[in-house]
């Protein structure tokens, strides 16, 4: 399969001078599988320029949503393929909000926030909130789901295909200081050993207190996870706004210095923008993991 980062970006777009290089875009992620179908994961802004690529191409997108904020919603109503007749999207979510399911993707297509109507939309898209396992797997996709502790609740994913294996938990706070949905043992059980971990970031030392419980994750608790879930490659994602290019590296060189001498992770890398992850399978071998930073 191969990954592709087009929103690495957490909370709101942060363009500008001092975050070009890993990118101001928010959460979106390409996944094409070996076996040609395309999986998006969240719709920031990112998935605009996504879709420019998608609309090349007539198949059936499939896009997980790990939960209804704005900074993973908000490119949807400019994703092209939405206005392409007949394409079919297939959106999987499982946000709940009080006791109704969700689908914040098309009720913000809505003729106010939005100048056009989800319901005057010529593709054909659907909302999946329930069996959404079982649902992906009649599309040939293996994926198994996973709560964040994350404020209003959501999903982490974690996709196979033929060995390879990468899992997208964003939005996750390890160690709330309340309410927990999944534990730290638990995070370690569900991402053992997968190839590449795309893991919210967005918090430093310096952020707290303030920010416990707002439902992201330490730098320094992230890489504590990639080391006891023996992952091969860990990368950060979900920066924070105010982080800059020069902070993101600094996090970078700290990554370095602590993963040396370290059983796994392998590679660790903070995402950027265009980066592409490739993972190839091997017969009785680890799978081959290719990073092309300046990507596709
Ligand atoms: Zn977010
Ligand atoms: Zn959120």
């Amino acid at each position: 399969m191969k990954i592709t980062f087009f929103g690495v970006r957490g909370s709101i777009p942060s363009p500008g001078y001092d975050t070009y290089r890993y990118g101001g875009n928010t959460s979106c992620i390409h996944i094409e599988t070996a076996s040609g179908q395309d999986l998006v994961l969240d719709a920031g802004t990112g998935i605009r320029k996504l879709g420019k690529r998608l609309v090349e191409k007539n198949n059936t997108i499939n896009l997980l949503l790990s939960h209804g904020h704005w900074d993973h919603i908000q490119g949807y109503p400019f994703f092209l393929p939405i206005y392409q007749p007949d394409r079919k999207i297939r959106v999987y979510t499982g946000a709940t909000k009080g006791h109704e399911q969700i689908c914040s993707l098309f009720d913000q297509i809505d003729g106010a926030n939005f100048p056009v109507k989800a319901t005057e939309l010529p593709s054909q898209s659907e909302c999946i909130t329930a069996n959404v396992e079982t649902e992906l797997a009649r599309q040939n996709i293996s994926v198994r789901r996973i709560p964040i502790n994350h404020p209003g609740g959501g999903f982490g994913y974690r996709i196979e295909e033929d060995g390879t294996s990468c899992a997208y938990i964003t939005d996750n706070e390890l160690e709330p200081p309340d309410k927990v949905a999944t534990t730290y043992d638990q995070w370690v059980a569900f991402c053992h050993g997968v190839d590449v971990l795309i893991h919210d970031a967005q918090y430093l030392e310096a952020d707290m207190p303030h920010k416990h419980g707002w439902g992201h994750s330490l730098v320094s608790q992230v890489r504590q996870l990639a080391v006891d879930a023996e992952v091969r490659c860990l990368a950060m994602f979900h920066h924070d706004p105010d982080r800059t290019d020069t902070e993101i590296d600094f996090i970078q060189k700290e990554n370095e210095l602590f993963f040396q001498g370290k059983h796994a992770p392998s590679i660790s890398l903070c995402a950027a923008e265009n980066m592409q992850i490739k993972l190839t399978a091997q017969l009785d071998k680890p799978t081959v993991i290719e990073i092309d930073r300046a990507g596709p």
